[in-house]
């Protein structure tokens, strides 16, 4: 087996996230404009071939993990072949994917059948009225019953991810936070990171030591295991509860010194860091019919490069950040 890359800072970079799609089913207020926006043009967005082709040149160079994400990559036509298609490559041990959770009840088992091993399901509130303000869409049923039909196909861990806004779910800790009693899944805090200039947005994040400090008054809580993922969340688990809990902070606290993660968008554009303004583009190379060996040099050149850490939490913040999540690929 070979050993995946490493870059400057002696980081394993083992991971990519592979973004298939910047369409988007829903308009999540922190992460599009309501009315959308101009969509990249069909075809400067990565074929399913070119994708497949891709994971097989990461595989090759010893990276074992990849997440499908968007946008919302379950819109994207014929999405379970191309799963099927990537668990297969020798070499990738999880492939797992992003998901609002909308399609996920019709999807769930295809999934599971087509290699899914893990899923993120993005889920803010458990109340349908906040949910339909949040998402700009009335679907709060819907996903409920995609997480459960992903629970039925036997899909673990399943992932809750919260995006936690200051005045508009942050009372909602507690309850997100009790479903680990009840379910197996891992609910996951994320701080709310300001991409787009907005005024709505201002004083909107809740820093992770407070979302920690409300937790502890829930019920006894003790550090548990990563699991397999060496990412960005820290872990925690209420005693006597069947799922986990995390908490993941780009803005107070720098995951950067773990970080293992490249990402690719939808139009084959890698990214070494999600603040970062640099991208190596994969689409020509891919397109123009160089060999694996020169795209794999080309990626290892860009892992040399990776900065090592953000600058999220410095003035600079929002002039750091080029694209929006459902853009880079969250
Ligand atoms: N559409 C899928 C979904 O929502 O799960 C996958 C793509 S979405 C861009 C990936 C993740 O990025 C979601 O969990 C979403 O909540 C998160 N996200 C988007 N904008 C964000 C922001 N401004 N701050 C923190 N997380 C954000
Ligand atoms: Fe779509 Fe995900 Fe962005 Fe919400 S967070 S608008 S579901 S891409």
């Amino acid at each position: 087996m070979v050993a995946p890359p490493t870059d400057s800072f002696k980081r394993k970079i083992d991971y990519l996230r592979l973004s298939i799609t910047d369409r988007c089913n829903l308009r999540c207020t922190y992460c599009m404009p309501e009315h959308g926006v101009p969509k990249i043009d069909h075809a400067d967005i990565l074929r399913y071939e070119e994708l497949v082709r891709l994971a097989e040149i990461v595989a090759g160079m010893g990276m074992s993990k990849i997440r499908i994400t968007g946008g919302e990559p379950l819109v994207r036509k014929d999405v379970l072949t191309l799963c099927e298609r990537i668990s297969r490559i020798p070499g990738i041990r999880s492939l797992s994917i992003t998901t609002n959770g909308v399609l996920l009840s019709d999807f769930a088992r295809g999934l599971r059948d087509a290699g899914i091993k893990r899923i993120n399901v993005s889920l803010d509130t458990l109340k349908p009225e906040k949910y339909a303000l949040i998402t700009r869409s009335d679907r709060f049923s819907r996903v409920w019953e995609g997480i459960m039909a992903a629970q039925e196909a036997g899909i673990s861990p399943i992932k809750l991810n919260a995006v936690v806004m200051n005045g508009v779910n942050d009372d909602e800790i507690e309850d997100l936070a009790h479903l680990t009693f009840k379910y197996p899944f891992h609910v996951r805090f994320i701080e709310f990171m300001p991409f787009r200039q907005q005024p709505e947005f201002e004083g909107r994040l809740v820093p992770a030591p407070e979302i920690l400090a409300r937790l502890r008054r829930v019920a006894p809580l003790a550090l548990a295991d990563n699991g397999e993922s060496n990412g960005p969340a820290l872990h925690y688990r209420f005693e006597g509860a069947l799922g986990k809990l995390g908490i993941i902070s780009p803005v107070s606290d720098h995951f950067c010194p773990s970080c293992n993660r490249l990402r690719v968008t939808a139009d084959g554009k890698l990214r070494t860091c999600l603040f970062s303004r640099e991208e190596t583009d994969l689409r020509l190379p891919l397109r123009q019919g160089n060999s694996e060996e020169e795209i794999a040099d080309r990626i290892r050149s860009a892992i040399s490069l990776k900065p090592e850490k953000h600058q999220l939490s410095d003035a600079v913040f929002r002039k750091c950040i080029s694209r929006p999540m459902f853009s880079i690929g969250g």
